[in-house]
């Protein structure tokens, strides 16, 4: 049976078509007392129909059996029905199914059992659009009575389609960021893996092809034309190992395996020291090379200076390559970040050929070079300025240009530098009087690659150190049970038994082999790495191409004090050999050697200060006395410079070891050489 609509409604629309229009006539029809509790029920429906009707809600109300009678019309809006077609049917149709089939029996059970589902609860649903099409809704469904006590049930409906489905895509987008951080974080680790695998692949050969030219150009007999020829392999092995470094520092800084190190430095000494290097070529191409550092900026900073000094050499090399007339500029200028901070901005300028506006966009980009033509002319790998610009942002600051096409090009970059207190004056030790008075370690070198223990027993042997090799772990760890050794050289990569796990078991042994000195030899050079050799119980590491300066201030600084102190007692070493000074003493006496060897030490001394020409052709007029005098070292370099032809470009590297051992030798001549002619043996022979 069709149950009557429940009173409010009927009084509203009676209200409405009757009574709200025409309130002046309540009185006359009503009576006062009437008329004012039918001013009250009129206030309440207003207001109520006033909530009902602007409610975002939906608002549908039904009776006991779910007839509905009333429906707002935000309801409308949800559902897509008018009020019209809806009331007076029953709220299933307004439900999907299974819903809408088990409506009526869940209606009966509440009835009979009262047991809730929603009622007085509130729920996620599924509803049932006009269309057909389902949407999600949150329920709430109050029970209430009529005047005439009849049960009534009024649903609170929100279209919660839009939020569910944005949670989805929320949740989706979590899941795929989730998924990309941990494709991202595996993708990192393999890099960082390939990077160290690469690193030590790459470093071995390079190590062979420095250290067996080193010993070709020191050991052999070569003719003009073969060394010529060695020079020539040594200056492509360091363009190579310049271009492998290059690589595998950027591959360092993308992995976030670069770490910087903050230590004081003096600013000066930095500048002057790059500028130093770059310098030869200035002279080469007669370009004038300046450099100035602000007043006002601190003798001593804090920070990394070898990555400072990386950044500089690339831009002053970057300027010489691209200007051929003119000058390259060096400027450091104390500035006032945006923040606060104090800065210093690194410039360097040139008269070159400048960057086209296009070009300076990709320019800080890696494998970006201007044009194409840019490598064929004047080669590069395009990686200088981007490793350039990540160092500088490592160290919290900023790159840019300015250019001017035919003009010239300033590339400067400003990084936070903090003033630093002066470090206590150590005793210098350069790498010539470590070599001078290197001698008789007892050094057991551990490798699995012959080559390579070949190339450093040869180091080692002319420093006058005693070796033993083993091939692998577990030999070292049996000759040094069986042999007492002042310093163990350890690769680390080794087959059965590696070097870390090798230090681990020295460390375990009795006192006092646990405590013998063990250095890293690797190509492994990320500074995790390095840490794990550390936690081993290594002390120290040294990087693969092994390089012999590098080894032997490692040795200096590694061997026990009174091995590597002892006076050498004018012993020969690679720098120095004595059997050649004795002959010359056999044949002139004492003194006259030692005017020989004081106006040579003039000689040497005024040499390799200026430019390349000038440097050559001092180097000719060193090679007889050094000969003479049993300085072999510096006559192989100074061969090797006068025997550069002209057009081949005579490496930083090349120059910087003919000042070194330039250095070198003129400290043996002082402390070692002529002490020993004064000696009263001698004295008298003389
Ligand atoms: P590359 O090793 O090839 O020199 P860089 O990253 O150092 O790599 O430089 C990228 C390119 O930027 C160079 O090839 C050159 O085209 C341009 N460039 C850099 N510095 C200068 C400069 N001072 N003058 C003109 N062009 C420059």
């Amino acid at each position: 049976m069709h149950e009557s609509p429940i009173r409010w409604s009927t009084a509203l629309q009676w209200l409405q078509t009757h009574a709200f229009r025409r309130p002046e006539s309540w009185e006359a029809r009503f009576g006062k007392e009437q008329s004012h509790q039918r001013l009250l029920q009129q206030e309440s429906n207003d207001r109520y129909r006033a909530v009902v009707e602007t409610a975002v809600d939906a608002i549908i109300i039904a009776d006991k059996s779910g007839i509905v009678r009333a429906f707002n019309p935000a309801a409308e809006i949800i559902f897509g029905y008018t009020a019209h077609e809806v009331i007076g049917q029953n709220v299933r149709m307004l439900m999907p199914e299974p819903d809408r089939s088990q409506h009526d029996s869940y209606l009966r059970t509440y009835r009979e059992t009262k047991e809730r589902k929603i009622i007085g609860i509130g729920r996620e649903v599924t509803g049932r659009r006009k269309d057909g099409s389902t949407l999600s809704l949150d329920l709430s469904i109050a029970e209430w009575r009529d005047i005439d006590g009849r049960q009534c049930f009024t649903g609170i409906m929100r279209d919660v389609t839009a939020r569910n489905q944005q949670a989805a895509e929320l949740q989706q987008a979590i899941a795929t960021a989730q998924t990309a951080r941990l494709d991202a974080e595996a993708a990192n680790r393999a890099k960082t893996e390939f990077l160290a695998t690469m690193s030590h692949e790459i470093r071995t050969p390079l190590m062979s092809i420095s250290g067996f030219t080193d010993l070709l150009a020191r050991k052999g007999r070569l003719s003009v034309e073969q060394r010529r020829y060695v020079s020539l392999i040594r200056t492509a092995n360091e363009s190579l190992a310049t271009i492998v470094n290059d690589i595998l520092d950027f591959s360092k800084v993308e992995a976030g395996q670069l770490e910087l190190q903050n230590r004081p430095f003096s600013l000066q000494t930095m500048i002057h020291d790059t500028v130093a290097i770059v310098q030869p070529i200035a002279a080469r191409k007669a370009l004038r090379l300046k450099w100035t550092v602000d007043r006002g900026i601190p003798e001593w900073v804090e920070g990394d200076d070898a990555r400072l000094r990386q950044i500089l050499h690339n831009l002053l090399n970057n300027a010489m390559k691209f200007t051929e007339l003119g000058a390259v500029t060096v400027s450091a200028t104390p500035m006032l970040g945006r923040d606060g901070r104090d800065l210093i901005q690194f410039a360097v300028s040139d008269t070159g050929i400048g960057i086209p506006p296009e070009h300076r966009e990709r320019l800080f980009k890696k494998f970006s070079q201007a044009d194409g033509s840019i490598s064929r002319r004047f080669g590069g790998t395009g990686l200088g300025l981007a490793i350039s610009k990540r160092l500088v942002e490592l160290m919290g600051g900023s790159v840019g240009v300015d250019s001017e096409v035919g003009k010239g090009t300033t590339i400067w970059f400003t990084v936070p530098l903090a003033a630093a207190a002066a470090p206590d004056a150590k005793p210098k030790a350069t790498a010539a009087v470590e070599e001078a008075n290197l001698c008789r370690g007892k050094i057991l070198l551990v490798d699995d690659i012959e080559t390579n223990r070949e190339i450093v027993m040869a180091f080692l042997e002319d420093a006058g150190c005693d070796v033993v090799q083993a091939g692998s772990g577990a030999e070292a760890l049996r000759l040094i049970e069986e042999t007492a050794f002042d310093l163990v050289l350890m690769d680390i990569q080794m087959p059965n038994m590696d070097g870390v796990t090798a230090t681990r078991l020295i460390r375990q042994m009795k006192a006092p082999v646990r405590d013998i000195p063990v250095l890293a030899m690797t190509g492994n050079v990320l500074p995790r790495q390095i840490q794990s050799f550390i936690n081993a119980g290594m002390n120290d590491h040294i990087g693969k191409p092994i390089e012999r300066k590098k080894l032997y201030s490692k040795l200096w600084c590694w061997l026990p004090r009174k091995l590597a102190a002892e006076p050498a007692a004018l012993a020969s070493s690679p720098m120095f050999n004595r059997t050649r000074l004795d002959e010359l003493i056999d044949s002139l006496g004492p003194r006259k050697v030692e005017h020989t060897l004081r106006m040579f030490q003039k000689q040497l001394g005024d040499c390799f200060q200026s430019d390349i020409a000038q440097a050559r052709s001092e180097a000719h007029d060193l090679i007889n006395a050094a000969g003479v005098l049993g300085f072999e070292l510096l006559l192989d370099y100074a061969l090797a410079l006068k025997d550069t032809p002209d057009g081949v470009s005579v490496s930083d590297a090349l120059m910087a070891d003919c000042r070194d051992t330039r250095d070198a030798v003129l400290e043996i001549i002082e402390t070692t050489v002529l002490p020993h002619l004064a000696a009263p043996g001698l004295r008298k022979a003389g």
